[in-house]
């Protein structure tokens, strides 16, 4: 049987949110934002959630809120702490964002989170997605959200390659809107956990009787291709008794369009043909995948940065590779 993407009757509707609640009702991944439905908590998971996986969030989900258990905590936080609590899960705009609207919350709302979606549009950082996850899970109000995961279920539901506000339209007219913060939640969720964009569980979905494709949708499109690079850093390391090590880096311009302000390992150009590098590690970043080269350097040449004591380095806003190359050589 297939399903038309805008149920014309209130039965098609009820029939499909009826299955997908009863889904997640038994399913849902019991995550920390979960706990409760403090719009503080969603928000923060929302924008943490956004371009980076459950699994790396967890983790940083609970030291940002031990670090800044409210928004007036975070709106007094200095920018540089913020960073640091933030420092591996990249896209560092986001967390610039965050604290600029705690601060309008705080100083500008009395503290009081805005509960509609006009409202919390006016905060900075805040897009339509985001303004309708809050608003429907912290607040209940009836608006359907549309990301990566709902969109992929809806087309392969629907059959069809929807797109823009044929999405958001499809969205909201299959919303339960006695329980849209559990609707707009399934449906991430069945995304992420069932149709996901390689071999969807379909024998497992609670959505199967109503969808049309039942597997791949094909795609119209092809990914855009991965570019290759080389880079090369420099490890300046003093090795003190365990934290008294100290581990020279230095900061990323203040206008830089990437990661202002972040401190990093310094690059270098030239390599030695006769060693061989103290660590080699890939990482990617969007469309490019990097074959990183970290050098040990006994001496300074020109390096000007500054000497950070790893026991400090927790408190420092490093980019996520800094802190991958820290980790990798066993610093922190
Ligand atoms: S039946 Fe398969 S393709 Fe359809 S929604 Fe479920 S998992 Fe996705």
């Amino acid at each position: 049987m297939s399903w038309d993407v805008q149920p014309t009757t209130s039965e098609a509707r009820n029939n499909f949110s009826r299955r997908l609640l009863a889904w997640y009702d038994l399913h849902r991944r019991d995550l920390p934002w979960r706990a409760n439905r403090d719009p503080y908590r969603v928000w923060l998971s929302e924008i943490m959630l956004q371009q980076t996986r459950v699994a790396a969030v967890i983790e940083h989900y609970h030291e940002f809120l031990r670090r800044f258990p409210t928004v007036k905590k975070l709106a007094a936080a200095r920018a540089s702490n913020v960073l640091a609590a933030w420092s591996g899960l990249g896209y560092y705009r986001r967390a610039r964002m965050m604290h600029s609207a705690a601060k309008v919350i705080v100083c500008e709302q009395g503290g009081k989170f805005p509960t509609t979606e006009e409202g919390l549009r006016e905060l900075p950082g805040i897009g339509r997605y985001t303004a309708a996850a809050i608003a429907s899970i912290a607040f209940e109000q009836p608006l359907a959200v549309v990301d990566g995961n709902v969109e992929r279920v809806l087309q392969r539901i629907s059959g069809e390659q929807l797109t823009g506000e044929k999405l958001w339209s499809a969205a909201t007219g299959l919303l339960d809107t006695t329980r849209p913060g559990d609707f707009n939640q399934a449906m991430m969720e069945l995304g992420a956990v069932v149709c996901t964009p390689r071999a969807p569980q379909c024998l497992i979905c609670p959505m199967m009787k109503l969808c049309a494709t039942r597997g791949e949708l094909k795609a119209t499109t092809s990914p855009a291709p991965q570019k290759k690079r080389e880079i090369h850093y420099s490890l300046h390391y003093r090795n003190g008794n365990g934290r008294n090590g100290r581990v020279l880096l230095v900061q990323r311009a203040l206008d830089a369009s990437l990661m202002p302000g972040m401190w990093e390992l310094p690059e270098r150009s030239a390599i030695e043909p006769t060693r061989k590098p103290h660590l080699s590690l890939r990482h990617s970043i969007t469309v490019t995948n990097y074959t990183v080269r970290v050098w040990r350097s006994a001496t300074l040449s020109r390096t000007v940065g500054t000497w950070t004591p790893v026991g400090r380095l927790k408190q420092v806003p490093l980019t996520g590779l800094a802190r991958k190359i820290l980790r990798a050589a066993d610093i922190i």
